[in-house]
């Protein structure tokens, strides 16, 4: 093993310096919560680490009333959420499954290796959620469900995403992975799928390093997804006595995460008013700072429509194109502040266009807002000055 932090005698992470001298404000950084540090050494020190322990109990209570009172389980991540969603639908090989091209990769994975067939449909110019008029054209005898994504924690549009999956018997999932705390017409993201998936990786407004949940608002999907959860045994039934021994039942796997893990989730939990309040102040300064700028080189800010709260999950920029988000990002880069991109659309993928399709007109959006969005620096401890150098080298920036 070498030194901490060196490879061959190299820094793997070295303070890089632009030319004021001034650190790079990074893309993303973890927050650290008042109470984390003092869960985590209760939670390494109750005797047993492994999961549904009391801080397991404690997250998924504090995480079930912020997406408006669904049963959560905690689970070991998003994806594994995802997993547990497409198990519990019952897919058989050939079904088919509408979710947006413009997502990440899990939304489709999960339903993939159930043998489903994930069909992309194109998202909205103003939203970048999937587009609800293109839905209804998607659906065939095989289709089973419908998977939205609340890009940045803008809700889509689940008025009319409900009404279509009621009249065509479909189920719907929220992969909202963006969404903790963003309210849609007064209602919390996550309430509106008979499933929903959370992810508490690192780059999330609430993070454990790596984690997830699944919410279940159809109560009569929770002792199955107990026992998906528990290697597809019924030990959660066995632990409350309501079963003798407890044994193989179903199919599963391992998706609990340790007990340490949910120690750190419940203290981010506790302390996501204050993680909020300064995620949003970022998200404002980069909206209102960057306006004026935005209209001049026709670049597109993001759209929050009428009955839309969003949790300011990400600021994210339109360029014109491809040339000038590439440039914005190198501009950036050469100022010391970290953008990046986003998805890349999952129908041209190569694994997109093997186990999926796309809709009949392709995904022209999603192809376009791919290669012109660029994201910037936004997380809880992200100060003031710190905005404001971003604000300052974007604006440097001339369109061209
Ligand atoms: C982050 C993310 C995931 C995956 O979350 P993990 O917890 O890392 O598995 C899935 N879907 C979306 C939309 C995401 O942003």
């Amino acid at each position: 093993m070498g030194e901490a932090g060196t490879l061959g005698g190299r820094p793997l992470f070295t303070a890089r310096v632009n030319s004021n001298d001034l650190k790079t404000i990074p893309f993303n950084r973890t927050h650290l919560s008042p109470n984390e540090l003092g869960y985590l050494t209760e939670a390494v020190g109750q005797g047993s680490t492994s999961g549904d322990g009391p801080f397991t109990g404690r997250a998924s209570a504090l995480l079930g009333t912020m997406v408006g009172g669904g049963r959560t389980l905690l689970t070991t991540s998003c994806t594994h959420a995802l997993e547990m969603s497409a198990i519990l639908l019952d897919l058989r090989p050939g079904d088919e499954v509408i979710m947006p091209s413009f997502t990440f990769v899990s939304t489709a994975n999960a339903f993939a290796m159930r043998g489903a067939v994930p069909v992309f449909v194109d998202c909205r110019p103003d939203t970048l959620n999937v587009d609800e008029r293109l839905i209804e054209a998607e659906i065939t005898p095989r289709t089973k469900a419908v998977v939205v994504v609340h890009y940045a924690g803008v809700a889509c549009e689940m008025e009319e995403i409900g009404r279509i999956a009621r009249r065509h018997g479909l189920a719907v999932i929220e992969d909202n992975a963006h969404g903790l705390g963003g309210l849609y017409r007064g209602r919390p993201l996550g309430s509106f799928g008979c499933m929903a998936t959370q992810s508490f990786h690192a780059t999330k407004n609430v993070q454990c390093g790596e984690g997830g949940a699944l919410v279940l608002n159809d109560a009569g999907l929770v002792a199955r997804a107990e026992v998906i959860r528990e290697k597809g045994t019924n030990r959660s039934q066995f632990f409350r006595g309501q079963v003798d021994k407890y044994r193989w039942v179903d199919i599963g796997s391992s998706y609990l995460p340790s007990d340490v893990l949910a120690a750190q989730l419940t203290a981010q939990l506790e302390a996501f008013g204050a993680i909020q309040s300064r995620r949003q102040a970022v998200w404002s300064a980069y909206h209102e700072g960057l306006a004026d700028w935005a209209t001049a080189g026709e670049v597109s800010q993001p759209v929050i429509p009428d009955g839309c709260v969003h949790p300011a999950h990400l600021y994210y920029l339109l360029l014109p194109d491809l040339d000038n988000r590439q440039a914005l990002i190198a501009h950036l880069a050469a100022r010391g502040v970290q953008a990046t991109f986003h998805y890349q659309p999952l129908h041209a993928a190569p694994a997109g266009e093997r186990y999926g399709r796309a809709a009949a007109e392709g995904c022209p959006v999603t192809e376009r807002i791919a290669d012109r969005l660029v994201r910037l620096p936004l997380f809880a401890d992200l100060d003031a000055a710190d905005a404001a150098r971003v604000i300052d080298a974007v604006r440097s920036y001339e369109v061209v």
